[in-house]
């Protein structure tokens, strides 16, 4: 079953090759059970591959190897380990081109706007992670002049990583390369619409890491996600999904006892203030909202509240700015915006824009022309909808729609408005777009957000702790706090020295 790592930068071949299989301990094998699904290019609607279908019988085989491959591994130098995750790095680096092409084809999301760009951040992840090894340090107790007390960082032993499909190299990365330098092994269960460059990256990194010590199984969560949760020699596990399903892991890890990372929903404002840069706030909104990846994002700046002052205003130039990004194929160079994930989604999204039309007083400005090319007939192309009129008790204001919808608010009281942006139940990321620093400073001691920024919207960044409050989750990542705190343990040592 073994696919040729040569680069391959067409997809459509390099998906065909990876077909059917999972990779457990250093090698491709197909499901226990037989049985594939398929893999769908959002695109066209083609069946581009089948994917395993994982059980808790290829559970057991991953998690066996894990737990073999860990302790050698447990026992090189941190520092060791560090080089061989930072080699990973470079690695993934010569394949941003393959990668890129491979997760466009698979999620439909844009080559140039997207999908490149998120294969160089996941090889990014790598390098940083791999220079941390020598971070892994305990602490000297002043306890008793008489005993020698410390503490000292060991691994967890075996996580089971649970990812998604929206941006799946780079959650991936935030939970493989942190987790690895500290001396544990990785089980990770991939998405069920993206399951294809996650694969290629294990089988990259497994040509340098030991057998066993990253496998990764497809599948569908009750099937293969949960008995990997479940599996009593899984000793933690790390999470990025819907707040319904991280509910349902917490629950599951609770019997267990074992710790959790939750990476979960998000609904996050952007307070745009009377005195805002217009063209840097409307940067931001465009890129805070994720236009570009069809506004898939948990961190999605989806409840834009503009001042009263400056709001006709921004929504014009805001609509005309997005009209301008190009729908289309996804390959495309020419194009902004690509698909939706799924059927499922779409339908979501569009039940959404439907309680948009619905909701009184609101406008919908609809942005961006459909792609007209009958190849792409059957493509889950939605159009980005700007909602005007909204109020944040509005049904669209206040669930996560995970799709290119997004509120704009009138507002006039900044009291109210940060009141607004605080009353939700998720608390990931926020923002506040002001040139007054007094204004600035209240704002970001005030907002309820793990992640919250004046006058941009970056993306999770690696060395930046990344992780929300409320529903959002419990956790960070990216940080050397995440490796820390998240994928080590502290053993506390005594020595009587009398
Ligand atoms: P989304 O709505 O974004 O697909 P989900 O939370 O359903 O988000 O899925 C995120 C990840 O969680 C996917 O890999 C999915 O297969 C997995 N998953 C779904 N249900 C479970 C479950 N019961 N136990 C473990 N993992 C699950």
């Amino acid at each position: 079953m073994s696919v040729d790592t040569a680069i391959q930068l067409d997809p459509f071949a390099l998906a065909r090759a990876l077909s059917g299989k999972h990779f457990i301990d250093g090698e491709f094998r197909p499901a226990s059970g037989g049985k594939t699904f398929p893999v769908v290019n959002p695109a066209t609607g083609e069946t581009v591959a089948e994917a395993a279908f994982g059980e808790a019988a290829d559970v057991d085989a991953a998690v066996a190897a894990a737990v073999k491959a860990q302790k050698d591994w447990a026992k090189r130098p941190a520092r060791e380990r560090g080089k061989l995750v930072a080699e990973c790095g470079r690695l993934l680096t010569e394949r941003v081109e393959e990668l890129g092409r491979l997760i466009a084809l698979e999620t439909g999301k844009a080559l140039r706007t997207e999908s490149r760009v998120e294969a160089g951040v996941l090889a990014d992840m790598f390098t940083f992670f791999g220079g941390l090894g020598g971070e892994l340090k305990g602490e000297t107790v002043p306890f008793n002049p008489t005993m020698l007390t410390m503490t000292v960082r060991e691994p967890v032993g075996v996580v089971g990583a649970i990812i998604p499909w929206n941006v799946p190299l780079l959650l991936m990365a935030m939970k493989i390369a942190p987790a690895l330098v500290a001396g544990n092994a990785v089980v990770v269960k991939s998405a069920e619409e993206a399951p294809l460059t996650v694969l290629r990256v294990v089988q990259i990194m497994n040509t340098i890491l030991p057998p066993g010590l990253v496998s990764i199984l497809s599948g569908f969560g009750p099937e293969c996600g949960a008995p990997l949760v479940s599996h009593p020699k899984v000793n933690k596990v790390t999470f990025t999904g819907s707040v319904e399903t991280g509910r349902i892991v917490y629950k599951a890890a609770a019997e267990k006892l074992i710790p959790v990372t939750l990476e979960l929903g998000g609904k996050s404002p952007m307070i745009v203030m009377a005195d805002a840069d217009m063209d840097q706030a409307l940067a931001g909104a465009i890129a805070g909202m994720r236009f570009t990846r069809q506004g898939q994002s948990c961190t999605a700046a989806s409840r834009i509240f503009v001042h009263d002052s400056i709001h006709d205003e921004f929504v014009a130039k805001l609509t005309a700015k997005v009209n301008t990004l190009k729908m289309g194929d996804p390959l495309d160079e020419a194009t902004d915006i690509g698909t939706i994930i799924s059927q499922q989604q779409m339908d979501r999204v569009k039940s959404y824009i439907a309680i948009g039309n619905g909701t009184a007083g609101a406008t919908a400005h609809v942005c961006s022309a459909m792609p007209t090319d009958p190849k792409l007939a059957k493509g889950l192309f939605v159009q980005p909808h700007v909602f005007t009129g909204v109020t944040n008790d509005d049904r669209i204001a206040r669930e996560e729609i995970f799709g290119p919808v997004c509120c704009i608010i009138r507002w006039s009281d900044y009291e109210e408005v940060l009141a607004a942006a605080n009353d939700s139940e998720y608390g990931l990321a926020a923002s506040i777009w002001t040139r007054d620093l007094k204004a600035a400073m209240d704002a970001v001691t005030r907002l309820e957000a793990g992640f919250v920024q004046v006058n941009q919207n970056l993306v999770v960044q690696p060395n930046l702790s990344y992780g929300g409050v409320k529903t959002s989750g419990l956790g960070k990542e990216a940080s050397l706090e995440s490796m820390l705190e998240h994928f080590t343990h502290k053993k506390t040592i005594i020595i009587n020295m009398k």
